[in-house]
């Protein structure tokens, strides 16, 4: 857990990030998904049984960098993570949908993303 919030106190938004070169297909991924806009696949370091991330191929820095031109992608994104979390089947029993934005959100990767996280009971609040 020091290790998550260490990243993401030393992350700095404005780089390119590793989800760039998944984006561009520079480092080799398995898609759990893949369209025109974005692109969906599994975390390295899942927090849950599964746990998946939505990537848009455009690199918004962070949700707090979005701008009004961004809403229909942003819809977007919420609708393929739930494509994925049914065809994961996560849908029965429900699953977790998470925007980390900036140091205190605990952000590390500065290239938005959603992370889904399903097949174990959430809690509430959240760490
Ligand atoms: P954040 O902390 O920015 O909200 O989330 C970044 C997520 O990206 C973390 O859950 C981390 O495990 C994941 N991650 C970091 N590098 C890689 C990578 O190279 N491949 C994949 N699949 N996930 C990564």
């Amino acid at each position: 857990m020091a290790d998550e919030t260490d990243r993401a106190q030393s992350a700095k938004p404005g780089e390119d990030t590793v989800f760039g070169k998944i984006v561009r297909g520079e480092i080799p991924t398995k898609f759990i998904f893949e369209d025109l806009e974005c692109v969906a696949f599994h975390d390295l370091n899942p927090q849950a049984p599964v746990h998946f991330l939505v990537v848009p191929k455009k690199p918004i820095v962070q949700l707090s960098q979005a701008e009004e031109s961004d809403a229909a992608l942003l819809g977007h994104l919420l609708l393929v993570a739930k494509k994925c979390a049914e065809m994961l089947g996560l849908s029965n029993d429900g699953y977790r949908v998470v925007i980390n934005d900036g140091r205190n959100g605990g952000q590390s990767v500065y290239h938005l993303h959603i992370h889904v996280l399903g097949k174990r009971q959430m809690v509430w609040p959240p760490g």
